[in-house]
C-alpha cells in the first residue's frame, strides 16, 4: 500500500474587485475556512481514479493521457487538472484521488479552483514535480478554460493556493501572472463578522452573460485605445458612444477605485466605511454591470435592513453567494431577515454561514 497524503483546500470569497480580474484591475479576495479535503495515493499504471462525496457522483476512471471531451460531468475539473499537468510535460504515473467537501459546489465560492488547485498541489508533492504555487495556479486556470470550457481569470486559483489566515490577498491582475500582497483583516477583533449567504440560485444565463461581459469590456478598451479597461478615466464614460459600454466601463473604473478605498478602510479599521464601499460595489454590479439577480439583491437588502454595515454579491453573479459584514450581535437578526424575505418570495431558504480568512491549500497528513 502506498502512502496517502491528505490536503485541505479552501474556497474563497472576493471581498471586492468584481469582474476586474480580466480587466487588469485589483481584486481583494480571502481564502475561507470552508474547504475540500483531497486524499491522493500514487499508482503506476497510468490510471487515475476519482471519487467524490458530491451528491450523485460515482467513481470515474481515466488514463493519465486524458484529452478534452473525454470526461464529462462532475469529474471534468479533476480530469482537466490531470490533463493540464501532463500536457505541460509533468509526469503523472497514476493516482487514486478522493474528494470530501464542506464547500458548496456551484455557489460562487470557487469549489472548482479548490478542486483543481488541490489536485495540482497534492500531485506536485506526491510526485516531486517541483512546481511553485503560481505555476500550479496557471495549470489550474488552463484546466478550467481549455478543458472545462469556463473562460476564468486567475483570481480564484491564486487565492486558494496563496491565502493566509487573517489576511486578504490583494492582486494586481494587469500583469501575467498576477502579483499578490497580503493585507491583514482584523474586523473580528472589533466585534464584526462576515456572513456568506448562498442563494442556491443558478441562473442559466450565467455562462453566456459572463462571456458577453468579457467581450463588452474588450470592445470598450479597444475603442478607448487601452490595454486594460481598468486604466480608463472618468472622461472615458463620456467618450464612448454606446450606452451599454459606457455603463460597463463605469463599473470597471469605479470598482477599481473602490478596491483602493476598501484597502485603505481595512488598514484604518474604518469598518463603516468598508461597509459602505461593499454596498456601493453591489449597486454598481446590479445597475452598471448588470450581473446581479433578484435572489442576490434581496439577500443584500435584507442584510442591510437587519443591521449589516455592508453587503454585496461575490463571484460572477446570476446566482451564487452574497457576503455581508456585520456586528456579531446582528448575526441572528440578519439570518432571520434574509430567511423571512426569501420565504415571502417563496424561494428555497438560503444557506448562511460565517467565514474567517483562512490559509491556502496545505498538506495535513
Ligand atoms: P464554483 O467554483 O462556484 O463552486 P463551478 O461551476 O465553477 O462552481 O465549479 C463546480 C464544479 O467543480 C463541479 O461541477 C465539479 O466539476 C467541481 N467540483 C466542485 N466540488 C467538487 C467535489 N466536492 N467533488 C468533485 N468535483 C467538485
Ligand atoms: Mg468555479
Amino acid at each position: 500500500m502506498t502512502d496517502v497524503h491528505r490536503w485541505e483546500v479552501p474556497g474563497r470569497v472576493n471581498l471586492i474587485g468584481e469582474h476586474l480580474d480580466y480587466n487588469g484591475g485589483p481584486v481583494l479576495p480571502i481564502a475561507i475556512d470552508r474547504s475540500l479535503t483531497i486524499k491522493v495515493r500514487s499508482r503506476d499504471d497510468a490510471v487515475v481514479n476519482l471519487w467524490s462525496d458530491l451528491p450523485g457522483s460515482t467513481k470515474v476512471s481515466f488514463g493519465t493521457g486524458v484529452q478534452p471531451g473525454e470526461v464529462e460531468g462532475w469529474a471534468t475539473y479533476g480530469a482537466g487538472m490531470v490533463w493540464s499537468m501532463t500536457q505541460a510535460g509533468h509526469d503523472i504515473p497514476g493516482a487514486d484521488i478522493v474528494v470530501e467537501s464542506r464547500l458548496p459546489s456551484g455557489a460562487g465560492l470557487s469549489s472548482s479552483a479548490a478542486l483543481t488547485c488541490g489536485i495540482g498541489a497534492a500531485l506536485n508533492e506526491l510526485f516531486g514535480l517541483g512546481l511553485d504555487r503560481t505555476r500550479i495556479a496557471q495549470l489550474a486556470q488552463r484546466a478550467e478554460t481549455d478543458f472545462a470550457g469556463a473562460p476564468v481569470g486567475m483570481m480564484d486559483q491564486l487565492t486558494v493556493l496563496l491565502g493566509e489566515v487573517d489576511h486578504a490577498v490583494l492582486m494586481d491582475t494587469s500583469v501575467s501572472p498576477p502579483t499578490t500582497t497580503t493585507v491583514p483583516v482584523t474586523w473580528e477583533e472589533d466585534g464584526l463578522t462576515m456572513l456568506v449567504i448562498n442563494t442556491g440560485a443558478h441562473h442559466a444565463l450565467a455562462d453566456g452573460e459572463y462571456a458577453a461581459r468579457r467581450d463588452e469590456c474588450e470592445r470598450a478598451a479597444a475603442e478607448l485605445g487601452l490595454e486594460w479597461l481598468s486604466d480608463a478615466t472618468l472622461d472615458a464614460t463620456v467618450r464612448l458612444t454606446d450606452d451599454t459600454l459606457k455603463a460597463r466601463t463605469r463599473h470597471v473604473l469605479t470598482e477599481t477605485a473602490r478596491v483602493r478605498g476598501a484597502v485603505s478602510a481595512i488598514n484604518r479599521r474604518a469598518w463603516a466605511q468598508l461597509g459602505t464601499i461593499l454596498t456601493a460595489s453591489h449597486a454598481s454590479l446590479r445597475d452598471d454591470f448588470q450581473v446581479s439577480c433578484p435572489e442576490l439583491d434581496v439577500a443584500v437588502e435584507a442584510a442591510l435592513e437587519a443591521g449589516a454595515l455592508g453587503a454585496r454579491m461575490t463571484g460572477g453573479g446570476f446566482g451564487g453567494s452574497a457576503i455581508a459584514l456585520l456586528p456579531i450581535d446582528r448575526l441572528s437578526a440578519v439570518r432571520e431577515r434574509v430567511e423571512a424575505r426569501y420565504a415571502s418570495h417563496q424561494w428555497k431558504p438560503p444557506q448562511t454561514f460565517v467565514v474567517h480568512a483562512a490559509d491556502g491549500a496545505h498538506r495535513v497528513t
